[in-house]
């Protein structure tokens, strides 16, 4: 493939930005990546597995002279991270960034953005519960959605090009707007995780359910909870501090659905559970008939890797 980008910017270098790095490298798509965190050690760990070309020490120097910038902190640095960088930003560059909300992100980054400078949020639809610059791997985007949610006045020639960059990593793309976004990722991503967080800390605080009996058992569709519980607590702290409205919104209507089927346990009302269980069955069958999972046993996780939409 070709060079999309002359000199990327990579600001963090978790799960996302190493396996982006990967990705990118593994297909020649930028002529030169650099990369900023925010403790000596990972910026010594991205050298030494060839992340990146040379690491900077501040964000702002990472910056200087780049075509792409990606912000992938954890959405509750991103205020001051853009702040910093906004000053050293190259005319005509493009700044992106991969957090898994995007109203927030918009209002801490945009301010800090020159006018000659294009601001196109992003948000790659894949993960795993594993963080750091040593979790990530070339295909962890592959086949897998990437939201870009770009202001109407966008200059076409810039989200092309991040749009081609996305699809050679081997994701699909789609423009969304960014409140739809929230409510979007509230649903299929921000609740499901509040509740296997629940779920695991109720297991936990059961006495009468010995840990080796529920780790013994936990095929039976708790380990999937677990899994997801065990995701980055600094990310996932941030996406419910910053994705408020839409999460309450969900859960409360989570929490009603959740009355009714308590109610209908309670009154042993089976055709209503079995109507209920019949209608979700059915979602679960678009999903894969959509190509967004496998309905090989046992889900098709044969790896720990096996990614997740955060
Ligand atoms: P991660 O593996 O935990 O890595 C976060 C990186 O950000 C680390 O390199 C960390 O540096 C750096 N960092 C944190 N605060 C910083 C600061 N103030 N200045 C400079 N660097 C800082 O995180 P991730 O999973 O890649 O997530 C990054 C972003 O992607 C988040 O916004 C998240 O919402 C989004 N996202 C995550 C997933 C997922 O499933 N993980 C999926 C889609 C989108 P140190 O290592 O030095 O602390």
């Amino acid at each position: 493939m070709t060079v999309i980008y002359q000199k990327v910017a990579l600001i963090g270098l978790g799960l996302i930005a190493s396996s982006m790095a990967h990705a990118m490298r593994a297909k020649g798509l930028a002529g030169q990546i650099v990369g900023h965190a925010k403790s000596a050690e990972t910026r010594a760990v991205a050298l030494e597995i060839g992340l990146c070309d040379h690491v900077y020490a501040t964000a702002a120097e990472a910056v200087e002279g780049a075509d792409l910038v990606v912000l992938a902190v954890p959405v509750g640095a991103m205020a001051a991270i853009a702040a910093e960088i906004g000053p050293h930003l190259a005319a005509g560059a493009t700044v992106t960034d991969v957090g898994s909300v995007k109203q927030a992100v918009i209002a801490a980054v945009q301010p800090h953005i020159p006018a000659n400078v294009h601001f196109i949020p992003g948000h790659p639809m894949a993960g795993t519960e594993y963080s750091g610059p040593r979790s990530g791997f070339a295909t962890l985007f592959d086949n897998r959605w990437w939201l870009l949610t770009p202001a109407a006045e966008v200059d076409a020639t810039a989200l092309s090009r991040l749009r081609d960059l996305v699809q050679a990593m081997g994701a699909k793309v789609d423009t969304m707007d960014p409140a739809h976004h929230d409510l979007v990722l509230a649903v299929v991503s921000h609740t499901p995780h509040l509740i296997a967080y629940t779920m695991v800390g109720v297991a936990d605080h059961l006495a009468q359910v010995s840990n080796s009996e529920v780790i013994q058992y936990s095929a039976t569709g708790f380990r999937d909870f677990t899994r997801i519980a065990a995701s980055d607590p600094t990310m996932w702290r941030d996406v419910f501090l910053t994705n408020k409205d839409a999460v309450l919104d969900i859960l409360g209507r989570f929490a009603e659905e959740l009355f009714v089927l308590q109610r209908a346990i309670r009154m042993g009302d089976g055709d209503q559970l079995f109507d209920y269980f019949t209608r979700t069955r059915a979602i679960r069958r678009g999903i894969i008939e959509a190509g967004q999972d496998t309905s090989a046993p046992d889900f098709g996780r044969v790896s720990a890797s096996k990614s997740t939409d955060a």
